[in-house]
């Protein structure tokens, strides 16, 4: 059973994650996980987007199963099954023998640099208030 991240905004960061800021509000976050559950809440996004987006990048065989799938996503190491992306990511950066996929050259590096290149053109999913 995987345990939802909570500790998102500890401010004390014992694995010296890189923080993330939010590319649509003034708020901080520890590991790229901490901003995609922020961004999976969907107040700076459209809700669902985060889910949705990770099917369009041509990398999405290496860690995600179906769109519709209880479980969409998976770890590309040890197998283990996510609903939301940033559990993924979190189970990613907290676990050694899985953390080599978030280098840039694997395919958690490869969908983070992808969200990256997509919110720099927000477009249509900024919301504005
Ligand atoms: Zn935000
Ligand atoms: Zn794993």
């Amino acid at each position: 059973m995987y345990h939802p991240p909570t500790a998102q905004q500890d401010r004390n960061n014992p694995l010296g994650l890189p923080i993330y800021e939010c590319w649509f509000c003034p708020t901080n976050w520890i590991g790229f996980s901490g901003l995609l559950f922020h961004l999976e809440e969907g107040r700076c996004v459209k809700q669902d987007r985060i889910r949705t987006l990770a099917f369009e990048s041509p990398e999405y065989g290496f860690y995600g199963n179906r769109l519709t799938d209880q479980n969409p996503f998976f770890c590309f190491q040890c197998r283990a099954q996510f609903p939301q992306v940033s559990y993924l990511y979190h189970h990613a950066e907290h676990s050694p023998s899985c953390s080599y996929l978030l280098n840039p050259s694997e395919c958690l590096g490869a969908l983070r640099d992808f969200y990256v290149e997509y919110y720099e053109c927000p477009g249509s999913d900024y919301i504005h208030f």
